[in-house]
């Protein structure tokens, strides 16, 4: 049994195995050979504990038959939340070697994240870690049974008595011989978190096939070696951590991962020093703290030799000083969950470093830049971004409707960012279209929150916008039209917490207004929020 999912054109399915970029080749390979080749190297540190590839093998190995003794396999789908430990990679193994298609929610995600998740993808199995303060009880738990009849099998990191352990399964190899084996390349192996711009968060199928080309050619691009040393500081789910290069990446090239928990300066500079960090994926705010602390920190860090920043625009300024303050490399990478990355080359002139976002992975990665119809604007000028390529997904899972709207005829996805070409063929990222705000990094779906805003018995309309931030670039205020006045922001952030959203997602800023701004057409005119919320964010 497979997963649905939206699969790419045959002539360009054909073009993409006859370019040797689709090999047939499941994510799980790079781990059972460097498990084989070499399994006493070191695949991950995580605090005090050393896993080598041959454990991380045996370990996941373990899991994936326990899995499948009781009787999940192709065709079943899990929800999956855990923190920046090396659970988290041995748990993602496991369910790839078992055919099962994962979602990694963030460490973050609350209940409502975890619930439209759970909601979409209707999961046999719940893999989650008791310490989180969703499962401090067994609320949410009962909640999430109710929703998802489907759910039958649920396992926590950190165990209470009554559960079913996850390290205990981990473990311990079935009882009996049991045959198991990941779902076939050309398959969906697990799904994307969306940044989103809608009021669900969507899921986005990746298949082996085109996740693994993306990490091979990214394993490349960045010169990841078995040297490689990187620290996995951004929350490992995500996209940009995991496979450009990531950790996938670094496992390909049987490199090592360290954990951290954050990237806070002092307990990242401290694993730099201990384990001889070569490598680290960052979003500009971190960057700005580690610029910061540089100067004034006792840890070496002479062994950082590459920084990679992306997930939200990077100031000019702010780069230019990472090689002097940091002694290392910047590269830039502007990428997306849905597939298109794009880097720096390691070999760029620095102004091209300095100034773009970089380039596409792939000689068949299409990126056209066009206006609002569709229609190439003139070379050099913004416009909207358009891709499809051998990565890029060709659809969110059962969204048709939103499908219908960020995809052209020709299966171009629209990424809602605004984009410049430099002569040089690198991407400069100039502005955006889509309702989302960038809180360095982290995603907010402005409807989202207006939605769940608009639960509150008092509200009548709700928009949320960005406001200029000095550190996160970006963080949100929402507006609110209320039928009481004696409604507070307080109540608000009660409200939303309630409901058990993100705390990221949670209005930075919330202004009462007596009536929404309205466009000619009658849509709340966000362009002049945005003007106010700025204007009032001015000391
Ligand atoms: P996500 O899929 O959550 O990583 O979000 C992808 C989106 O993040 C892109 O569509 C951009 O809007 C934004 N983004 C990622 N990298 C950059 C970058 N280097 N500069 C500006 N925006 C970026």
């Amino acid at each position: 049994m497979s997963i649905e999912f939206t699969p790419w054109p045959d002539d360009l399915a054909a073009l993409y195995r006859k370019k040797g970029y689709w090999i047939g080749q499941p994510l799980t390979e790079a781990l059972e050979r460097q498990a084989a080749q070499r399994p006493e190297a070191v695949a991950v540190i995580c605090g005090d504990r050393t896993i080598t590839y041959g454990q991380l093998d045996r370990l996941s190995g373990n899991l994936a038959g326990q899995l499948a003794l009781r009787g999940l396999g192709h065709g079943d789908r899990a929800v999956v939340q855990l923190p920046n430990i090396a659970e988290f990679y041995i748990t993602f193994f496991a369910l790839l070697k078992a055919g099962i298609a994962p979602v990694n929610a963030l460490f973050s995600h609350k209940q409502s994240e975890l619930l439209a998740y759970a909601s979409q993808l209707r999961p046999r199995l719940f893999i989650a870690d008791r310490r989180h303060s969703v499962f401090a009880d067994d609320r949410f738990l009962g909640e999430l049974r109710r929703e998802v009849p489907e759910l039958t099998h649920v396992l926590f990191h950190g165990a209470g008595e009554e559960d079913e352990s996850l390290e205990a399964l981990m473990g311990e190899a079935p009882a009996r011989v049991v045959d198991y084996r990941p779902s076939p390349a050309s398959q969906v192996a697990f799904f994307q978190l969306s940044g989103g711009s809608t009021g669900q968060p969507k899921l986005i199928p990746r298949t082996h096939d085109d996740y693994d080309y993306s990490v091979r050619a990214s394993v490349d691009i960045c010169g990841v070696t078995a040297d490689t040393r990187y620290l996995c500081a951004l929350p490992a789910a995500h996209n940009y951590p995991m496979s450009s290069p990531g950790a996938l990446g670094v496992f390909h090239a049987g490199g090592t991962v360290v954990m951290a928990p954050n990237p806070d300066p002092q307990t990242c500079f401290r694993l730099i020093a201990a384990h001889g960090v070569t490598m680290v994926a960052l979003v500009p705010p971190a960057v700005s703290l580690w610029l910061d602390a540089a100067a004034g920190s006792s840890h070496d860090l002479s062994s950082l030799a590459l920084v990679q920043v992306g997930g939200a625009s990077f100031a000019e300024a702010l780069a230019r000083q990472v090689p002097e303050k940091l002694g290392a490399k910047l590269q830039q990478v502007f990428g997306m969950a849905e597939g298109l990355v794009n880097y720096t080359r390691l070999d760029d002139p620095d102004e091209l470093v300095f100034t773009t976002q970089g380039r596409p992975i792939s000689p068949d990665d299409e990126v056209r830049i066009v206006d609002e119809s569709g229609n190439a604007v003139p070379e050099g000028e913004a416009g909207l971004l358009a891709t499809r390529g051998p990565y890029t997904f060709r659809g969110y899972y059962r969204s048709p409707e939103q499908n219908g709207r960020v995809f052209d005829r020709d299966g171009f996805y629209y990424s809602g960012d605004v984009v410049q070409r430099t002569p040089e063929g690198n991407l400069r990222v100039v502005g955006r279209v889509k309702d989302v705000i960038n809180r360095g990094g982290e995603k907010v779906a402005s409807e989202e929150i207006e939605n769940l805003l608009l639960r509150h018995q008092d509200v009548t309309h709700a928009a949320l916008v960005a406001v200029e931030d000095k550190l996160l670039g970006e963080k949100s205020c929402a507006f609110v039209v209320s039928r009481n006045e004696e409604l507070k922001a307080v109540a608000l952030r009660r409200h939303l917490m309630g409901l058990g959203v993100a705390d990221y997602k949670l209005p930075d800023r919330v202004r009462f207004i007596d009536a929404m701004p309205l466009t000619p057409v009658g849509k709340i005119d966000k362009k002049i929020l945005r003007q106010m919320a700025n204007e009032l964010a001015l000391p």
